[in-house]
């Protein structure tokens, strides 16, 4: 009976497995088909000055599905790095956030800038600057209107071929940062050595203050490194007016997070960046 028992265990371990595969696979389908066939969508979060005006947005990738329904990064981005679907998307992206900047800057007193993130498998695949130059080049856009949000963890790993290629699109004038900072383990060292413009402190320092002690003194130690570096911080996660004002006492100068804005659609964000800086003179009621 044990025995019996067993198999059918083995058999419906099998079974979930190939459920399981061929949910990715179909996933993998659907996202090959969704770069054919226009369904990667960009939304966009603005991102704030500490007076409350816009510098900036930041491009986040959506997948519109066979069936329609929206499907977030964190369930493709994994299969697009794995395998190789993330180059032609990480074009595609480029191309639409340069594109989508550039128009919304027609209409706009205060040109704002535009942040991309880019995998660690765009920047190791050596082509990355080469397809940033012709994007810029196809938008029109200004280099330093482009910002490309990269991962603590590619900075850390195969050093010199990386730091070849971060040095060309620095010298591009393309604004580099780095994202989630604090979540990986980047040296004072390495990030000197990196042609890195500033950090987005992660959310998970933001999310516990200002009650939190040990967030913070990581916060503030955080803080006064980049300033000894030179680096700008952005704050990103920021939900609440107590953590915006205390992030903006601290010295930090720009601010993203739900609290200040959600992401939106192409449509929705170019209206509420347009909107934003007609009645920038109330600018300083910012949303939270
Ligand atoms: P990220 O670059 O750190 O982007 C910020 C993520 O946090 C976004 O999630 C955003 O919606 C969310 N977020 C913003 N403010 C808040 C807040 O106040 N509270 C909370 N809880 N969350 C907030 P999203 O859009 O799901 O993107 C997740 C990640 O997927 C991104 O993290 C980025 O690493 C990756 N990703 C998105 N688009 C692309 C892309 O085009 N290329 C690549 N390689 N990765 C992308
Ligand atoms: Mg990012
Ligand atoms: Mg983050
Ligand atoms: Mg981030």
């Amino acid at each position: 009976q044990a025995k019996q028992a067993g198999k059918n265990t083995v058999r419906m371990f099998h079974a979930n497995m190939s459920a399981a595969l061929q949910i990715k696979v179909d996933l993998e389908n659907d996202l090959h088909e969704a770069i054919l066939n226009d369904r990667i969508e960009l939304h966009y979060q603005p991102r704030f000055n500490s007076d409350g005006s816009i510098c900036s947005v930041e491009a986040l990738a959506r997948m519109r599905s066979r069936s329609g329904e929206l499907i977030p990064p964190a369930q493709f981005i994994p299969i697009a790095e794995e395998t190789g679907l993330i180059i032609p998307m990480g074009e595609q992206v480029l191309r639409k956030a340069c594109r989508w900047v550039q128009d919304t800057n027609k209409k706009l007193k205060k040109p704002i800038s535009v942040s991309v993130n880019v995998s660690g498998i765009q920047l190791l695949d050596g082509q990355l600057c080469a397809t940033v130059e012709k994007v810029l080049k196809l938008s029109g856009l200004a280099p330093e209107m482009l910002e490309l949000e990269l991962t603590e963890t590619v900075l850390m790993q195969n050093q010199d071929a990386v730091l070849q290629d971060l040095n060309k699109l620095h010298a591009l004038g393309v604004i580099l940062s780095i994202d989630d900072f604090g979540t990986g383990y980047s040296s004072l060292a390495t990030l000197h050595r990196m042609p890195v413009q500033s950090i987005k402190l992660d959310r998970s320092f933001v999310s516990d203050l200002p009650d939190k002690v040990d967030s913070v003194v990581l916060s503030r130690t955080v803080l006064a490194m980049a300033k000894a570096l030179g680096l700008k911080v952005v704050a990103e996660g920021v939900e609440t007016s107590e953590q915006r004002d205390f992030l903006i006492d601290a010295g930090v100068p720009e601010l993203q997070g739900f609290g200040l804005a959600r992401p939106m659609t192409a449509d929705d964000s170019r209206q509420f960046v347009w909107a934003q800086q007609i009645t920038s003179d109330s600018a300083k009621k910012i949303l939270v």
